[in-house]
């Protein structure tokens, strides 16, 4: 864990310094042999020509709470009895100051004892600086009363602490009848009606992560844009087998926000953000709908004019995150770290071109850079921690 920290604090100052100043990489000094004048794919590291802008931001303009970070893991496909944390509050809170970051929401605190563990480890000591969720027992669902079960333990959870409910995408494409298997439990499955609830009378908002990026439902062939990450991560693809579509889970998703107008759902990685008309659509028809940017730049910053225009419209409602791992080191666009909050920042404060997305030597959701969207002070207040404050009820 201090490895992997100390790794991304080496690393700081690639991302502002750009590509001609960035020092020579492993990868690049091994000798790549050309045959018959071909390359292969995962070799080619294209370097930027373009003399542009590069503007740093080491700390955000305001502070900021981050409403979407994994500083422990719970159970994830199976029940687990202890917390398992990514890294120490020690390790933390000095890159959090060093970047402006106010407040981190750890939003995979768990149930039980391991959710009890959590808040104790990372909330109690640090209340103005950690936040906890809590998630489903979704290992019950075979139970008899499952679903005032898990109303109860929402109750349960914010009396020990617990500052909202996540969902994982677990839900709509792994839950399944008997948990791993049997038919797969839909998201609007009314045995979660009082669970979604629950959350809405405790004022708890509810993260949601539904579905991913329209690629992984496609197939892993040569026209998929995402070819190397789901390359690299094949148990990601969606394709096939007895997936729901997309739109089915969207849908789905819809149909819960639609049913349970109290509760405040907080839609992670901006829902379906490679379709902007559809998000603002939702946007216009669910007014207990906001969402959250995590591990999604890459797709905001390639149409960044669009992503403006939606900045502008839905201001009251877009959430900062991040979906930040400390030690993530298999998903380079969530490895926290202060490189990570620089291309954030980079990418909301500054109108610079064409710079990368994550902190790594190739772009890792695909083949593309980014632009930045330039926000005035008003919504960037908004963004950073005002819509989060608002939602967590931290309101001063
Ligand atoms: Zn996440």
């Amino acid at each position: 864990m201090l490895a992997s920290l100390a790794l991304a604090a080496a690393g700081q100052g690639a991302i502002v310094n750009g590509w001609q100043a960035r020092p020579k990489r492993r990868r690049l000094a091994r000798e790549v042999t050309p045959i018959k004048g071909k390359l292969a794919l995962e070799d080619y590291e294209p370097k930027s020509m373009l003399h542009v802008t590069e503007t740093q931001v080491p700390r955000a303009r305001f502070p900021v709470i981050d409403f979407h970070t994994h500083l422990s893991w719970s159970a994830r496909r199976r029940q687990v009895t202890e917390a398992h944390n990514n890294a120490t509050p020690e390790e933390v809170i000095p890159i959090m100051d060093r970047k402006n970051l106010r407040m981190m929401v750890n939003l995979t605190g768990g149930y039980g004892k391991v959710l009890e563990q959590t808040i104790n480890y990372w909330q109690k000591p640090h209340p103005d600086r950690f936040v906890v969720f809590t998630e489903p027992w979704f290992e019950k669902i075979t139970e008899p009363g499952y679903a005032q079960f898990q109303a109860d333990q929402i109750v349960r959870a914010q009396a020990l602490g617990a500052r909202g409910l996540k969902l994982l995408k677990t839900l709509g494409l792994y839950l399944r009848e008997q948990v791993t298997s049997g038919r797969l439990v839909k998201i609007d499955d009314r045995r979660f009606d009082p669970m979604w609830e629950a959350a809405g009378a405790q004022r708890m908002p509810v993260a949601i992560h539904t579905s991913d990026p329209e690629a992984f439902f496609l197939p892993t062939d040569r026209f998929n844009e995402r070819y190397e990450e789901l390359s690299a991560h094949p148990d990601w693809s969606f394709h096939g087998k007895d997936f729901p579509s997309n739109l089915e889970l969207q849908e789905a998703r819809n149909r819960v926000m639609a049913r349970h107008p109290g509760t405040q759902f907080v839609v992670l990685h901006v829902g379906d953000s490679e379709n902007l008309p559809y998000v603002s659509e939702l946007l216009d028809r669910y007014p207990n709908m906001h969402v959250e940017t995590g591990a999604r730049i890459g797709e905001l910053g390639r149409q960044p004019r669009a992503s403006r225009k939606f900045f502008d419209k839905y201001q009251d409602r877009i959430l900062f995150g991040t979906d930040a791992v400390p030690g993530g080191n298999d998903t380079p666009q969530q490895i926290f770290g202060e490189q990570l909050y620089e291309i954030y920042y980079r990418f909301l404060e500054t109108e610079d071109e064409y710079f990368d997305y994550a902190p790594a030597p190739k772009p890792p959701q695909g083949r593309w850079r980014i632009y930045g969207i330039g926000l005035p002070e008003k919504i960037l207040r908004k963004v950073y921690y005002e819509n989060a404050e608002r939602l967590l009820g931290l309101k001063r």
